[in-house]
């Protein structure tokens, strides 16, 4: 059933370094196994979209994304399930419905695409455009890129209130930093969270900064919310959906020591990271861990 999260269970994984020997033992929590489409943290992120959609009585939901967007396939299944309908903008003009798996997933799942150009994709942020998207689909409820809105955020801080919420280092991959901004807000007192970007730029810090501070609107508070949170801007392998052979190979590695799925966009490079902060001394004695498997293994079939 949709919105129905008892599918992500906390689970204990181990892990054995190659080289040393040493055993590193952490929980993970599988948001991946929600639902082999709308997978993981875009499925938290487009909950109470979904249902302030159907609050509005609006006819569906109108969002944005890439060629090989997670987001866009997440919003045409959760709308298809729920009874909506959907419409995605996609960046590319030369694209169409059957330019890739992801594409022809979403025009499966009912999603009526409108290709735009890079240029016009861009401006979607502006007042001006988004009047225009507005009038043309009126009766939507438009959800930025990656959804990443206030009710996004919101949803994002679910994830932690499903565990016991006492860890010592959380570790969660970011793009817009929606989903870090949630795991923040609801980290217990105690709790590091660690966002490490997908991204190549320093640029996350003040994004989630930005996203703190529209939901509490209290700079004073954002800052005692950053002083727990540690930003890695160096795990991204050459940058957003770049990878190396070092990173096939540590995710195969991790597939085939503890059965864990991880994608090479997102959560690979998030458990590298948080592997390689481990290995370099930097997490407290006999820390308590947690990954949280964002999803985006539908992605890795392109
Ligand atoms: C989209 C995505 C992210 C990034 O989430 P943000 O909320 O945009 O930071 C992380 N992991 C996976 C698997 C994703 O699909």
């Amino acid at each position: 059933m949709l919105f129905n999260s008892e599918r992500s269970v906390l689970e204990h994984v181990r892990y054995t370094d190659a080289q040393d020997g040493r055993v590193f033992d952490f929980y993970v929590k599988r948001d991946d196994l929600i639902d082999p489409l709308v997978s993981g943290n875009k499925w938290r992120k487009l909950k109470y979209n979904i249902e302030q959609a159907r609050h509005k009585s609006s006819e569906g939901i109108l969002s944005f994304g890439g060629a090989h967007s997670n987001h866009l396939v997440a919003t045409a299944k959760a709308c298809h399930v729920a009874g909506l309908k959907s419409v995605g903008f996609v960046r590319g003009e030369e694209l169409s419905y059957n330019s890739n798996s992801t594409l022809m997933d979403c025009a499966q799942l009912g999603m009526e695409l409108v290709f735009i150009s890079r240029e016009e994709y861009r401006n979607k942020e502006d007042w001006e455009y988004m009047n225009q998207v507005r009038h043309g689909f009126p009766s939507f409820h438009i959800v930025p890129e990656g959804g990443s809105n206030f009710y996004g955020i919101i949803g994002c801080q679910e994830i932690l209130k499903e565990t016991p919420n006492d860890f010592d280092h959380v570790f969660v991959s970011a793009g817009t930093g929606t989903t870090a901004a949630g795991v923040i807000l609801s980290a217990g007192p105690h709790t590091k969270v660690h966002v490490v970007s997908a991204l190549k730029g320093d640029f996350m810090e003040a994004q989630v900064s930005k996203m703190l501070n529209s939901v509490v609107f209290d700079e004073e508070l954002v800052e005692e919310l950053k002083g727990k949170t540690v930003f890695h801007d160096n795990a991204h392998f050459g940058g957003y959906a770049k990878t190396t052979p070092e990173l096939l190979r540590f995710i195969k590695t991790i597939l085939a020591q503890t059965q864990l799925p991880i994608d090479s966009v997102y959560t690979g490079k998030a458990l590298y990271e948080l592997l390689r902060t481990w290995k370099k001394g930097e997490l407290v004695e006999h820390p308590k861990v947690l990954f949280i498997h964002t999803g985006g293994l539908q992605g890795m079939r392109s």
